[in-house]
């Protein structure tokens, strides 16, 4: 039975794309209803085909990740876009993405837009220079540079990837950029043609560079629904790379005594804003438990 990749969901139709570049429009037939699993976009099935284009879904493998909104599994990367300037650039925000991304184990891509907005800024190259320090990838673009927005096109080559970031920060301009025709609606037309409501919504997986990217953008919610303190701890790399040398092997790096990550903090070798980040995500966390 040929396997394949679903690219598109609409109407009761699943679109499988097979390695041969050839798109199956399937249906799922009762068996998912059994299984209480809904096939989403992102996830490689089973299929058999009647014909050369329709056929019906025997099976969905299993998923390494799934996202809500938009609802699409198998999530390689995030590219999270933060703008330097229109909405500001905010290192808490970018902490609690980076947080979220990697508890769903997808490799975050740090995209800094708006770039020809801002004259030299030291500051802001500081954090750039820090999160590539402690291991991310870090690139920064300009819509009026087309040149610079091609730095994105190698890392989209083998992954499903999907653009993260708040409103306003240029997330559709991107998309718009790496695939024109879609011609997706930036906030500027959309509100002015009063747009946005009453179109239907669905997800689709652009193929780019060899690569897929969902046309939606996603991690809309920004909340820590399902994650523990500990999980927190493990999703700051810096942390986690000198934590065997706290004195105590489950440290939260907290109130303990002889902890590395402190001693690391008060050295300035980790950046103070990205503990205080950590300690409030905690906080946040702890909060919302309920008190017996
Ligand atoms: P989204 O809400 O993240 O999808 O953001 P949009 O793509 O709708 O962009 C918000 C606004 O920022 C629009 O007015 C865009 O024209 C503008 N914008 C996006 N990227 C850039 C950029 O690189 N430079 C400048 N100067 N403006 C940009
Ligand atoms: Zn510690």
């Amino acid at each position: 039975m040929p396997e394949g990749k679903i690219v598109k969901a609409l109407s009761g139709f699943y679109y499988v794309l097979t390695a041969d570049g050839h798109i199956t429009q399937c249906r799922g037939r009762g068996v998912f209803r059994k299984n209480k699993i809904t096939p989403l976009v992102g996830d490689m099935v089973v299929f058999q085909a009647d014909n050369d284009q329709e056929g019906y879904i025997l099976e969905v493998l299993s998923r390494k990740n799934e996202l809500v909104r938009p609802p699409i599994a198998n999530i390689d990367q995030a590219i999270l876009v933060f703008s330097a300037m229109e909405p500001e650039f905010s290192t808490v925000l970018l902490d609690r993405f980076l947080v979220l991304i990697e508890s769903k184990e997808v490799t975050p891509l740090i995209c800094i837009s708006k770039m020809d907005l801002l004259e030299e800024d030291e500051k802001l190259m500081g954090f750039a220079d820090y999160y590539r320090e402690i291991g991310y990838e870090v690139i920064m673009t300009s819509t009026k540079e087309p040149e610079q927005l091609k730095q994105i096109l190698p890392y989209l080559k083998d992954k499903t990837s999907v653009i993260a970031g708040q409103s306003g920060v240029g997330k559709s301009s991107l998309l718009n950029v790496l695939r024109p025709e879609l011609e997706l609606k930036t906030d500027d037309i959309s509100s002015h043609l009063g747009r946005g409501k009453h179109t239907t919504r669905h997800v689709e997986l652009m193929e780019i560079n060899d690569g897929f990217v969902a046309d939606t953008p996603g991690f809309s919610s920004l909340e820590f629904l399902e994650m523990s303190a500990e999980e927190v701890k493990e999703c700051f790399p810096e942390f986690v790379s000198i934590s065997d040398q706290c004195k105590f092997r489950e440290c939260t790096h907290l109130k303990e005594p002889k902890c590395a990550v402190k001693a690391a903090v008060e050295a300035e070798e980790i950046a103070p804003f990205r503990y205080k980040h950590y300690v409030s995500f905690v906080e946040e966390i702890k909060d919302r438990k309920p008190r017996y």
